[in-house]
This record gives C-alpha cells, sequence and structure tokens, in this order.
C-alpha cells in the first residue's frame, strides 16, 4: 500500500501552498508517523514572511509535530506501530569532531529537517530512529508537538546556568520565552520578569510561572528592573524576540558580571550594542539554539510544567495558510496555534 502524502510549503512571501507525492517505504532505521498535531513555530513565521535568513524559498514548514507510528524499519527496536511518539528534528552528521563527542548541537554539519524537504505540516513524516521519542501516557498529542519548543527553553536555561535565588528577566513573551520563565522557576530563580506588549501573553507567563511582568506601553523596562533589583540588575536575562532594542535591553539590564543569552532570530542581524558594558560591567553575552540531549530533559519536565496551556489556538491542515496570518496578527493573542491533518 502506497501513501500519498500532503505536504504544506512556503511558495514566495506570505503564501502556502500543497505538494501531494508518494510516500515510499521506510529505510531499515526509519520510522514512518501519521501526524496528529503540527505546531506552528516562530521560525516557521520567518519563513512564510520570507526573512528566514537561512531557508530560502520554496521550503516546507513544520517541525514540532506529534502523532502515531504507522510504519517501521527492519532495524527498528526503540518503537513500534501504534506507538505515540514525538520527533526530535534536527539532521546532524554522526562524523565530525562534535558529533563523535556527543556534542551534535555543534555539528558542523547541522540542519534541520524541514529545510531538507520534510516539513511537518504534512499527514506523515519520516523520521529516523534515534530522534524519535516516545510521549509519556499523560501528554496529549497537542502537548507532544510541543516538546520541541519546551526542548529549545530546556537548552537556554541549561546554558545560563540557572541558580536558587537569582533574578532573571525574560524580554519577549512568545511561547518560547514563557517557557523559559517557567524553567528558571522551576530551576529556583525567585524573580522572573517577563516583557511583552500583549497583555495576553504576559498574563500566560504569570500563570505559568513569572512572577512579574512589564508591558513597556505602561511601564519602563529599566524602571521596572530598578524596582526588583535596587538598582543592581538582573542575574541573567534571555532576548528572546531578535530586534536591536530588545539585545540592548538584554545586556542594559544585567548586574555586573551578569549572563544575557540570546535566543531571537534576528531578520536584520546587523545591530549597533554599546560595547562598552562589557568592560565597564563585565557582562556576558552568549547564543542558544536548537538542543543537545535536551529531549529527554524536556519529557521529565512536562511533569512540572503544564505545556498544553500554551495552545491558543487550532486549524485544521488545509487552512494552514489562515493558521499562519492568524499567528502573525498581533491582535489574535496567539501563542501556539496548532495544526490537526
Ligand atoms: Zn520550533
Ligand atoms: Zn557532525
Amino acid at each position: 500500500m502506497e501513501l500519498i502524502n500532503r505536504v504544506g510549503r512556503v511558495v514566495e512571501a506570505g503564501k502556502v501552498d500543497f505538494l501531494e507525492r508518494p510516500l515510499g517505504d521506510p529505510a531499515p532505521n526509519q520510522v514512518i508517523i501519521k501526524i496528529v498535531s503540527s505546531a506552528i513555530c516562530g521560525s516557521d513565521l520567518h519563513i512564510f514572511k520570507g526573512k528566514h535568513p537561512s531557508a530560502p524559498l520554496p521550503v516546507t514548514i513544520g517541525h514540532e509535530f506529534s502523532g502515531d507510528v504507522v510504519a517501521v524499519g527492519s532495524e527498528v527496536g526503540k518503537v513500534k506501530v501504534g506507538d505515540r511518539v514525538t520527533v526530535e528534528p534536527v539532521i546532524v552528521c554522526g562524523k565530525c569532531i562534535a558529533c563523535k563527542t556527543g556534542n551534535y548541537g555543534y555539528c558542523e554539519n547541522i540542519s534541520f529537517t524541514y529545510r531538507k524537504g520534510d516539513g511537518a505540516m504534512a499527514d506523515y513524516i519520516i523520521a529516523e530512529e534515534p530522534y524519535v521519542y516516545r510521549l509519556p501516557e499523560h501528554l496529549s498529542y497537542d502537548a507532544g508537538a510541543l516538546i520541541e519548543p519546551l526542548s529549545v527553553a530546556v537548552h537556554a536555561v541549561r546554558r545560563a546556568d540557572i541558580k536558587m535565588g537569582e533574578k532573571v528577566l525574560v524580554i519577549g513573551a512568545g511561547a518560547i520565552g514563557i517557557l523559559i520563565a517557567a524553567l528558571c522557576r522551576k530551576s529556583g530563580a525567585t524573580d522572573v520578569g517577563v516583557v511583552d506588549y500583549s497583555h495576553k501573553r504576559l498574563e500566560m507567563a504569570l500563570e505559568m510561572g513569572a512572577t512579574f511582568a512589564v508591558n513597556p506601553s505602561e511601564k519602563d523596562v529599566y524602571e521596572a528592573v530598578y524596582d526588583v533589583t535596587g538598582g543592581i540588575g538582573m542575574d541573567k536575562t534571555f532576548e528572546c524576540v531578535g530586534l536591536e532594542a530588545t539585545f540592548n535591553q538584554a545586556m542594559m539590564t544585567l548586574r555586573k558580571n551578569g549572563t544575557a543569552t540570546i535566543i531571537g532570530i534576528f531578520e536584520n542581524p546587523n545591530i549597533t550594542i554599546p560595547a562598552t558594558r562589557f568592560i565597564t560591567h563585565e557582562i556576558k553575552v552568549q547564543g542558544s539554539q536548537g538542543y543537545c540531549w535536551d529531549f529527554p530533559i524536556a519529557l521529565e519536565m512536562t511533569k512540572e510544567i503544564d505545556i498544553e496551556r500554551l495552545v491558543t489556538h487550532t486549524f485544521k491542515l488545509q487552512d494552514l495558510q489562515q493558521a499562519l496570518e492568524t499567528c502573525l496578527d498581533r491582535n489574535s493573542g496567539a501563542v501556539k496555534v496548532i495544526v490537526h491533518p
């Protein structure tokens, strides 16, 4: 029986279409998954706008998903037909020094499945066995689709090395920012602020663990940080927006010797920053991308954090265009939009 697959892709800025193509049989180490829930990610939106720095159009989209295993290759032992699963959508070479020392996040040839033609805005997807994870009983399919963004947040919070009693500021309360705030609280941070222009997003961040919220249209961010730290500054900040102004905030709200972690995607990557601050305050600024052994931790953390609360909208796969437009609509209050094939 040959399965025909519908795959959504962005053909030009602001426009999606669907390809239909036969799926083929799984290779010995491959797993075929019938997708049940597929979430839209910020990076999908950068692609939809035609502004993703490393994904030229046309490109398939979708890499946050869950579903049922419907076929397995001859050598697959980790999962079986009928299992509920999610997938770490990374492609690494397995041959470079980074891969050989277990640091596959630093693979010289790293890529992501959707960039290689297999997006998850589709009926089916083929995955390699090592990257397939079984969903625990307590997780719904929608929650299972959010293990990927949770892993991104886990990676960032682990890199930031959050400690008990620390004060943290998260700039940008999209899904990643909200999850970072929640994880910082669980890691022992006592003051966790979030900054965003959307009341709905700030409210959700507070429900998920943030201790204070700042809407810059009502209160100056620096003033809010002053109030919480007595003018000393935050121990750690996270930039989850990708703009010059917020990068500057992430640097300038830090205390001396504090650490900023940058996660936002910069559509305009050449920005101006206050370089003197590195010296006068001995601050550190580091980036965080993707994940490396973070999926198993994220799956554990679902016992602590109710990720399904992030889901604000659901659509059918054929309404992908509308789903993407809803995400871009500032007034929609969208945090996580899920598509069901
Ligand atoms: Zn994502
Ligand atoms: Zn490699």
